[in-house]
């Protein structure tokens, strides 16, 4: 039995090889539920099916155990919440969809990237690289709610301009966004039947009754897109706990570079899973 409610969850992606950056945020992951006798759940998140590819979901899997991370749900050890893997949980999203429709927050974007792109006289992007949409191009409000399905048109929900988003974190402490300013309209569901990164993950941490998100610091902007909609749809959100990103020699991100070296490489190089440990556990 467990000796605390805390549940916290592995969610990788599976569109390349798990590199040391991936290993010591969720080896943080592990050891935060691990030191409070909680649970861990690993939940796959494919939903890019054209860069997802199952070989890559196996060799995270072998990384993972490698690492001695072992977790209580899965996709390979079932629980209560499953499906674990994105790609199978389909109804769910489009019913998140339909109450997140019926509070009036989202609307549906004829535009594209392109637009976005050519409608900023400078260019405005939010830390993540993400464009903020501008609000010249929002739709009056209560455009598309007559729809019942999201269709084949990407759907945005509409930040509420000039809110601060303010947050606690379990490492950065006190975490400030401005919705218009540091993020604009994000994407909740896209023209091609998939809902959006932001969207799957808020349904998927609160159906499977996650209380604290563990994740690389470079999530902290869409930490506050996404705690506009656990408030829209009216849901408590977790805690949050963001780790420093892992930089190269030269101060690269790992995730940038596509030659950042795999755990797998480092393995067959002899590195023991110990040495890691060892090496993340006093950073
Ligand atoms: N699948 C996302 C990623 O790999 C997970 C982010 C998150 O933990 O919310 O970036």
């Amino acid at each position: 039995m467990s000796l605390s409610s805390y549940r916290g969850r592995l969610a990788p992606t599976p569109t390349g090889m798990l590199h040391r950056g991936h290993g010591r945020t969720f080896w943080i992951a592990a050891e935060r539920a691990r030191q409070t006798g909680g649970q861990l759940i690993l939940r796959v998140e494919d939903l890019d099916q054209a860069r997802c590819r199952v070989e890559y979901t196996a060799a995270m899997i072998r990384d993972l155990q490698w690492l001695g991370i072992t977790w209580d749900e899965g996709p390979d050890v079932g629980g209560p919440f499953a499906s674990y893997t994105q790609s199978e949980r389909g109804p769910w999203y489009r019913q998140v969809w339909r109450q997140l429709h019926a509070t009036g927050w989202i609307y549906p974007s004829l535009h594209s990237r392109k637009d976005v792109q050519a409608a900023l006289s400078a260019p405005h992007e939010a830390d993540d690289n993400e464009p903020i949409f501008p609000a010249e191009l929002r739709p009056p409000v209560g455009t598309g709610s007559d729809a019942v399905e999201p269709g084949d048109v990407n759907w945005r929900f509409r930040v509420p301009d000039g809110r601060e988003i303010m947050f606690h974190d379990g490492r950065c402490q006190e975490v400030r966004r401005v919705a218009g300013r540091d993020l604009g309209d994000f994407l909740v569901w896209r023209k091609d039947g998939l809902p959006s990164y932001e969207l799957a993950v808020v349904a998927d941490d609160h159906a499977m009754q996650i209380t604290e998100v563990v994740r690389g610091e470079d999530l902290l902007t869409s930490t506050a897109r996404q705690l506009l909609l656990y408030e829209a749809l009216n849901w408590t959100p977790p805690a949050w706990y963001h780790t420093e990103l892992v930089l190269d020699e030269q101060g690269q991100r790992l995730a940038k570079r596509a030659a950042a070296q795999s755990l797998e490489e480092l393995r067959a190089a002899g590195v023991t899973a110990e040495s890691l440990a060892a090496e993340w556990s006093s950073s």
